[in-house]
């Protein structure tokens, strides 16, 4: 078992006071119900039957902080005794950077909260403002030193394409993201939901959102950037789920995204690579690589692997034979 597994437990807003443009929780009002103490003690069960070792108790829904005192109390306590029963590193949890004092970090510590999340999706004030995130890019500077304070380790969302934003924007807003530190980051081009302000700003005219090849090209660089300073990228784009499968109105949505952008960069690494050591027209070529990693040396349909065979005429394969170190390439 991975040691990544996770007893996820989905906390949604309901009731939420803000306003973020592209947040449907509002429109899932009355549909989703709420998550209970007893969803946590079964999603911790589930794992812990599958024989996980190392997981984590995962509060995912973006505002843990900000719901209602006794309600997320009552979650914390049951993950807490999960993990007293053993089994589980500790509990993550994701929320917003205006919704985390010294006082409730206190009381997620003794929890036993190890990762906290906080969703800064820009760095930019002017985004923020026009996306109706309701908080400053300083709230994520503050809230950042907070959770390391009290020695939470610390993860950072953004998105790209929020309203008003552009590449130069999400480059700007990773690399203050960079500089707070972060053991992670998840990234997420916006995607337009239905019944969101989004959707209507949308419909409007008002707001152009981006593709998803104009969305991979930008994460690929965000990626560099993270990458360069030794901060994890632990999610590509939004998790496929059904209600994103049908409730998808517009925007750089795509099931495997984060696929694309992994694809995209170690095409361009192959490439850079035969551009420097020109191969031999005709000849058959090996990239070594895990079992795991084939879609993403090969490409969606074969992609990688056709643009290479085009340009350098050439014939590319792959080698699992793990007898070679990954991404190697040799002549056969
Ligand atoms: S995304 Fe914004 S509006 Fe939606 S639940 Fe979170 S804070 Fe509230």
């Amino acid at each position: 078992m991975k040691s990544e597994a996770r007893a996820a437990v989905f906390v949604p807003h309901l009731g939420c006071p803000n306003d973020c443009v592209f947040c449907n929780q509002r429109a899932i009002a009355g549909v989703t119900s709420p998550a209970t103490p007893e969803d946590v003690h079964l999603a911790a069960e589930r794992v812990r039957s599958a024989g996980a070792q190392n997981a984590e108790i995962a509060f995912f829904g973006g505002s843990f902080t900000a719901i209602e005192r006794g309600y997320m109390r009552s979650l914390l306590a049951a993950a807490s005794e999960e993990l007293k029963k053993g089994g589980f590193s500790g509990i993550r949890l994701s929320t917003r950077p205006d919704c985390v004092d010294d006082e409730v970090l206190d009381e997620l510590k003794a929890a036993g909260v190890t990762v906290i999340e906080l969703g800064a999706q820009s760095m930019r004030d002017a985004v923020l403002e026009k996306s109706g995130r309701g908080h400053t890019a300083d709230d994520t500077r503050r809230a950042s030193a907070l959770i390391k304070a009290h020695g939470i380790r610390l993860g950072l969302q953004m998105m790209t394409g929020l309203p008003g934003d552009d590449d130069e924007g999400a480059l700007y807003t990773a690399n203050e993201l960079v500089k707070l530190e972060p053991e992670c980051v998840r990234i997420y081009p916006t995607v337009v939901l239905k019944n969101t302000a989004l959707a209507r700003m949308h419909e409007r005219g008002e707001y152009v959102p981006q593709t998803v090849e104009e969305a991979v090209k930008l994460c690929m660089k965000l990626v560099r950037v993270f990458g360069a300073a030794g901060v994890k990228v632990i999610r590509l784009g939004l998790q496929r789920t059904e209600s994103c499968e049908s409730d998808v109105v517009a925007g750089a949505w795509h099931p495997a995204f984060g696929e694309l952008v992994y694809g995209e960069l170690k095409y361009e690494d192959m490439r850079r690579r035969f551009c420097e050591s020109q191969p031999e027209k005709g000849g058959v070529y090996a990239v070594s690589c895990g079992k795991e990693n084939v879609s993403v040396y090969v490409g969606q349909k074969r992609g990688n692997f056709l643009r290479l065979e085009a340009e350098f005429g050439i014939k590319m394969k792959t080698d699992l034979s793990g007898a070679y170190p990954e991404g190697s390439i040799r002549k056969l």
